[in-house]
């Protein structure tokens, strides 16, 4: 773990759509697509999910780093199926 992640890991395991926050169990509605230069090649990009309450925390922490690339919402664009693996 090279960075603290906000409140805890992301739920790598399950593949269900829920909100990243650690304890959150709301439906992802909102992607957090982020890069971490030091660890991706530049196009790409994980995603975190976000419920309409943890959007703005998750957000800005990786925003505070600079991983932060893109927010959309889930479903409603190209971003495709979540990328919570490694
Ligand atoms: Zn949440």
């Amino acid at each position: 773990m090279l960075f603290p992640p906000p409140s805890g890991p992301p739920p790598d395991d399950t593949g269900q759509l829920v909100c990243s926050a650690r304890g959150c169990r709301a439906d992802g509605v909102w992607a957090l697509r982020w890069n971490n230069p030091k660890l991706h090649t530049p196009d790409r990009r994980k995603t975190w999910l976000a419920c309409e309450d943890h959007r703005t925390s998750l957000s800005e922490f990786l925003s505070l780093r600079g991983f932060l690339r893109e927010v959309v919402e889930v479903g409603a664009g190209p971003a495709g199926p979540p990328d919570n693996g490694s």
